[in-house]
């Protein structure tokens, strides 16, 4: 399985962007930099995004990618989530107030089929997009939040989206046995124990605690979501205390997962 890195941070300014992986170049896991980090052709290309949650930094670059796009000869833009995330993002955002609904919008004639279409995943949480079973679970995160665990086969991948300390994660680790990587995130310095307990985020000092339940020591986990006014901190931290299993990731790495 590929994995390519368009935003892992958990702000902007110039040089970060926020959280959009893309996945066997045919779906994406959030779409927080989908536009501000993808050619104009390649955004055209965009057919089926997995949201995590709402939040604004996950979700920002679907008005712009929706609207750069937006054609008779574009085909449709399914987002997939669960329902409830979904009708948070059609209910705040794209609700003709904040953002066109563009998902009343029919540009094609022939097919009559708007642009802009929400999928909710079914009750099971699992899905099957191009030979990848994708499955979903709760995370602990404020509002509505989900992680993805896709499995082709051959090789599984976890994405825990946002995230504070939390089980079910290193539950499904342990228990998928082709596991390839964990992808999660670190926001704040581990002084900041109270902000991130509120915001639901991990600090490295928790997620080194919690990597105790992980069974495998040679399965790397992926960091991303560092917030960008933090990062001299975050970094200093990261360097003395990750341990060889943690891996910070960087706008446009790539990876093959065999
Ligand atoms: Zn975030
Ligand atoms: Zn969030």
């Amino acid at each position: 399985m590929k994995v390519r890195i368009i935003g892992c941070h958990g702000s902007v300014e110039p040089g970060y962007r926020t959280t959009c992986y893309q996945v066997n170049e045919r779906f994406f896991i959030d779409a927080g930099s989908i536009s501000s980090g993808l050619t104009p052709q390649a955004q055209i290309d965009v057919s089926d995004v997995f949201l995590t949650h709402p939040h604004l930094d996950h979700i920002k670059d679907l008005c712009f990618l929706i609207e750069n796009t937006a054609s008779s000869t574009r085909a449709p833009l399914f987002l997939h989530s669960t329902e409830a995330i979904l009708n948070d993002i059609h209910d705040h955002i794209f609700n003709d107030v904040i953002w066109p609904d563009f998902s009343k919008v029919v540009l094609d004639d022939v097919n009559q089929k708007p642009i802009l279409q929400f999928a909710p995943l079914p009750k099971s949480l699992e899905t099957e997009l191009s030979g990848v079973k994708i499955s979903a679970f709760p995370v602990n995160h404020p509002g509505n939040a989900i992680g993805y665990l896709l499995d082709d086969g051959e090789v599984q991948i976890l994405f825990t989206g946002d995230t504070g300390p939390c089980e079910k994660i290193w539950q499904i680790a342990n228990s998928a046995p082709r596991l390839k990587a964990i992808f999660t995130e670190i926001s704040l310095p581990s002084r900041m124990d109270g902000l991130a307990q509120v915001s639901g985020h991990y600090r490295l000092a928790q997620l080194l605690e919690d990597l105790r339940h992980l069974k495998s020591t040679s399965v790397p986990v992926y960091i991303a979501h560092f917030k960008a006014q933090f990062m001299r901190e975050l970094l200093d931290e990261f360097h003395q205390r990750a341990t060889p299993q943690l891996k910070l990731l960087h706008e446009s790495d790539e990876f093959v997962f065999t």
